[in-house]
């Protein structure tokens, strides 16, 4: 990362992204490779980062975590993201797409229970949009809940829910009215371990192997009516601000696995020789070197931008924030294909970290909402034909 880029952060961010920075270095990095080839989920470095704050960014301190806010979560994101795609999903699981949700939407009772437990990782969160047969039309749910005296009783399946199989708790969005389609929807926490819910592993998937992913099923799930949040059939408004939150963490972490991608990169160029010189002395190589530069900066920028207006208080800036998912998440793919070409054959191997940084990057254009969903919102802003920031 560039020095001038730090004159945008104050002596706190600086600190931080210093400690993070270190920790990612130190204790991830040296497993990383061995923990995505044994497909094995590191429960103890989520403690880790949760004993180090790091949860905590957009979090009031009276329910556990720091108020260091928005700009301070996305640089931790990338710092994590940089050195492991995996673990990078732990800022949305335990922070913007459940705790975050709580904090905004949920009872006074639900803050004081779930969210200190999702800030020091006691409890490890979920959250369930998709289902087999709605992925980016998330209106056509089918995920019933039903009214029962003092609880709703929940019935269906949710698909690629990250962490399904290792959670305790999960924000479910589910249909109290089928009928009135997405004024229908409601959002609700459930308890992972109730009778009733089960989990499948998606054990074979392209990258993030160290990353549990599942299928979540609710046979006759019993909830309590005290742990809906927000209101019934605001589901799907609630549904739409938490993405404003995690596709902020989707971006940043984008950034992450751009900067890995460069750093890669630069080393091996320095190192390689080929006809008597390192290949960094040639154009050509820098050339590429510079693009990866670019986009990794450009990226970056729109992330900040995206954070620093929520630091204001433009906590539901969908615009800026698609624009920041759409580029970084583009550049997340595209970043490392970059490196691989730099790399060229030994890029091919998993002796070098290029081939896992470029796995665990495709995932970004898919997640929190698909590339051309995002393309769709700010094109629709731009038309002037739906506003994206109301
Ligand atoms: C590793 C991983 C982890 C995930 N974790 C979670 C999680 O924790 N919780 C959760 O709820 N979900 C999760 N998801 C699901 C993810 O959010 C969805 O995959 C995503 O929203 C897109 O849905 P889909 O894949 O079903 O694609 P579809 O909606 O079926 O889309 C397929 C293609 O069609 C395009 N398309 C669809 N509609 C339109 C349109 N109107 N105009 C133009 N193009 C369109 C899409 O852009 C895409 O290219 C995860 C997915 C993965 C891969």
């Amino acid at each position: 990362m560039s020095d001038e880029y730090d004159v945008e952060l104050t002596e706190e961010h600086i600190m931080l992204r210093d400690m993070v920075r270190k920790f990612a270095d130190n204790e991830i990095a040296p497993v990383v490779d061995k923990d995505e080839n044994e497909h094995r989920f590191q429960r103890e470095l989520v403690d880790k980062m949760a004993e180090l704050g790091l949860f905590g960014c957009p979090i009031p301190e009276e329910y556990g975590g720091n108020n260091m806010g928005y700009l301070a979560h996305a640089i931790v994101t990338e710092e994590i993201g940089r050195v492991s795609g995996s673990l990078r999903v732990a800022f949305n699981m335990q922070t913007m797409g459940t705790a975050l949700s709580i904090l905004r939407w949920g009872s006074e009772e639900l803050k004081r229970k779930y969210i200190p437990e999702l800030m020091s990782a006691k409890m490890l969160g979920c959250f369930g949009i998709t289902e087999p047969d709605a992925g980016s039309d998330t209106a056509a749910m089918s995920t019933t809940a039903v009214r029962d005296g003092d609880h709703y009783i929940l019935n269906g399946r949710k698909m690629w829910i990250t962490w399904a199989p290792v959670a305790d708790m999960a924000i479910i969005f589910a249909m109290t009215d089928k009928k009135a389609k997405h004024k229908g929807m409601s959002a609700f926490v459930m308890d992972m371990h109730s009778p009733g819910v089960s989990t499948i592993a998606i054990k074979e998937k392209l990258g993030l192997w160290a990353c549990p992913t599942g299928e979540v099923i609710m046979e006759d799930v019993k909830v309590p009516a005290g742990n809906l949040v927000g209101q019934e059939g605001h589901g799907f408004g609630h549904l739409m601000q938490e993405l404003v939150s995690t596709r902020l963490s989707a971006a940043a972490g984008g950034v992450g696995t751009c900067q890995a991608a460069v750093d890669a990169a630069i080393k091996y160029a320095t190192e390689r020789r080929q006809f008597g010189r390192a290949i960094a002395d040639y154009q050509m190589v820098q050339e590429v070197i510079a693009r990866m530069v670019v986009e990794t900066e450009a990226a970056r920028a729109l992330v900040w931008r995206c954070a620093i207006q929520k630091d204001r208080g433009l906590i539901n800036n969908m615009r800026e924030t698609v624009i920041a998912k759409f580029y970084a998440c583009r550049a997340a793919d595209e970043v490392p294909n970059l490196g691989l070409e730099v790399l060229s054959a030994y890029g091919y191997s998993n002796e070098y970290p290029i081939a896992r940084i470029l796995r665990d990057g495709k995932v970004y254009k898919i997640l929190e909402g698909a590339t051309n969903i995002m393309k769709m919102i700010i094109a629709t802003d731009a038309l002037g034909i739906k506003k994206a920031n109301r």
